[in-house]
């Protein structure tokens, strides 16, 4: 049995804040402090910290659920949480030599795959997170590397990308539209050891939308 004080938990987001770059187009996250536990100004009232925050559903790491794309597709509040959680196949492949992840660079690792059925690619470009280019120059999924996922019966797909793709996004259009879960712009991945990882990356149940912020952790 597992020693469950030798469990190690690596955490795989960003944090969520004004500070947090936006996909370009889309506004910041805004937090509006609505009280504050520090000065209170009458003995009358209790006052307590308590902040609102607005956001793109689609900022820091966050999880797509098929309706971002497909009208008819499932809503982030319909997605089925062990989907979310489980055993997952971490596949290292760097950006320098893989700009663009193609099907040959996944099917080495079919059979694990098809075992985990999650994957996270590893591209190593979250080191690039918050420079100029981030958002612009990262690698892409081919749309028949989506296929190949999709195949071998994958349930969902991370990556360290702020997007699995470009418009047209024929990635994204594959998985989604077979029901494959995305997360992106996840992180610390150099800290996962080993090939295959429980993943816990669960969204909030935001009623009939398309995504949603995940704390994403990898338990080692
Ligand atoms: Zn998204």
């Amino acid at each position: 049995m597992k020693d469950a004080r030798r469990q190690t938990i690596v955490d795989l987001s960003h944090p969520l804040g004004p500070q947090t770059a936006a996909f370009p187009g889309d506004p910041p996250p805004a937090i509006q402090i609505l009280d504050t536990a520090t000065n209170p100004t009458s003995d009358q009232k209790r006052h307590m910290n308590c902040s609102a925050i607005a956001t793109s559903l689609h900022c820091g790491t966050h999880m797509d659920a098929p309706f971002h794309f497909f009208p008819d597709g499932r809503r982030i509040d319909q997605v089925p949480l062990d989907r979310c959680v489980g055993p997952t196949l971490l596949v290292r492949l760097p950006f320098e030599t893989h700009a663009s992840i193609g099907r040959e660079h996944l099917e080495p690792y079919e059979s694990q795959l098809r075992e985990a059925r999650r994957i996270v690619i590893n591209t190593r470009w979250h080191h690039r997170w918050g420079a100029a280019d981030y958002f612009t120059q990262h690698p892409v999924i081919t749309e028949a590397a989506a296929r190949f996922l999709v195949e071998c019966g994958t349930l969902l797909v991370g990556v360290d990308i702020p997007s699995v793709d470009r418009a047209p996004y024929a990635a994204h259009l594959e998985l989604l539209g077979n029901d494959v879960l995305i997360v992106e712009n996840l992180t610390n991945l150099d800290a996962v050891v080993g090939d295959v990882f429980h993943l816990i990356a669960t969204p909030l149940a935001i009623s009939g939308r398309d995504g949603s912020p995940v704390r994403a952790v990898a338990v080692t």
